[in-house]
């Protein structure tokens, strides 16, 4: 594969050249690895950069409807929307949340919206990592707008706020004034939570547990990088495609503010820093999962076993002959 040729596609905005990077930064063949970094190496010189939202929900709250609407909206703005999706469940099972055909059907067709479903990788945070380069490709590819959707579950919702500038929580109308279990780590990385569902039957029960919210949200530990009244809760229907407006318009303001203030780059910078040792832990563990790198393990752990060497001294003489350390 030719990847000059292929980034040069990219830089033009053809969608078959970066489908296919995307599946080229997916795959864990070493050779595709090394093209990949190439790949990427080439690309982040155009400094392109697209505004990336992050955006977590349980099955059912209304995420496709919510980026059907939402990107349908941006794309007549003349915005073009790439999606992509962290689903932990397709690398659990291989069966994907996210990843039904039949969603998303009318952004699909637009000309302006791209949308790619998760990588179905062996853990989390393999996923995460390419879905990362998956999005560097976008924006080379001229994107002004990422989405990237994450089921509310595990550890998702972490790993995909470390890839987003700003990071949407979505949530349904509770049925009583109970904060629907919401873990307060989820709430702690949430910019903007939005209440969908604001329509017909469940508009009154959408205002109560967004006042909810707002109280619950006021309770947090102000974040110094954000403006007054940031985190924020707010009400949408994706359905009727009520709300959005105005929600597309608070994350522009708490955008700009950022970058204004340089929390954006700093963000950014420390994002790179994460994904740096992430990359790092996983190079090592890849290392020590190795048949011979375990087979060295096992005669070490025989003699830690049975006395003859200390844990710390077999550790370093493992490190030493794998090596991951020398001297
Ligand atoms: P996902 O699993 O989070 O992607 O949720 P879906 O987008 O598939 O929506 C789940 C169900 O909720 C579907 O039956 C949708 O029609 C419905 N739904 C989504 N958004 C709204 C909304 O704004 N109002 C109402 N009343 N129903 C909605």
């Amino acid at each position: 594969m030719d990847i000059a040729e292929l980034g040069q596609k990219i830089l033009n905005r053809d969608r078959r050249a970066l489908a296919r990077a995307i599946t080229l930064v997916e795959s864990q063949r070493s050779d595709h690895r090394k093209q990949a970094g190439e790949l990427i190496s080439e690309l982040a010189k155009h400094r392109r950069q697209a505004l990336r939202i992050g955006l977590s929900g349980t099955p059912g709250v209304g995420k496709s409807t919510f980026i059907e609407s939402f990107g349908l909206m941006l794309t007549a703005q003349g915005l073009r929307v790439a999606v992509l999706a962290v689903d932990p469940s397709s690398a659990r099972s291989g069966g994907s949340i996210l990843g039904d055909k039949t969603r998303m059907e009318r952004l699909s067709r637009d000309p302006n919206a791209f949308i790619r479903p998760s990588p179905s990788q062996t853990h989390l945070g393999g996923v995460a990592r390419r879905t990362r380069e998956a999005v560097a490709l976008c924006e080379a590819a001229d994107f002004d707008v990422v989405l990237i959707e994450t089921v509310g579950v595990g550890q998702s919702e972490t790993v995909v706020a470390e890839i987003s500038d700003l990071f949407l929580l979505l949530l349904a109308p509770a049925g009583g004034d109970e904060l629907q279990g919401v873990k307060r780590g989820i709430m702690e990385i949430a910019d903007v939570i939005l209440v969908n569902k604001a329509d017909g039957d469940l508009k009154a029960a959408a205002t109560r547990t967004c006042a909810d919210y707002s109280g619950a949200l006021r309770l947090l530990r102000k974040r110094p990088q954000d403006p007054q009244g940031f985190p924020k809760a707010l009400m949408v229907s994706a359905l009727e495609d009520q709300g959005l407006a105005v929600a597309w318009d608070e994350m522009q303001k708490l955008n700009d503010w950022r970058r204004e203030q340089g929390c954006w780059d700093q963000r950014r910078a420390d994002q790179a820093q994460y994904w740096f040792h992430e990359e790092l832990r996983q190079a090592v563990l890849s290392q020590l999962n190795s048949p011979e790198a375990q087979s060295e393990i096992q005669h070490l752990a025989l003699q830690v076993a049975d006395g003859s060497l200390s844990s710390a001294t077999a550790a370093d003489l493992a490190l030493t002959r794998l090596n991951i350390k020398t001297g």
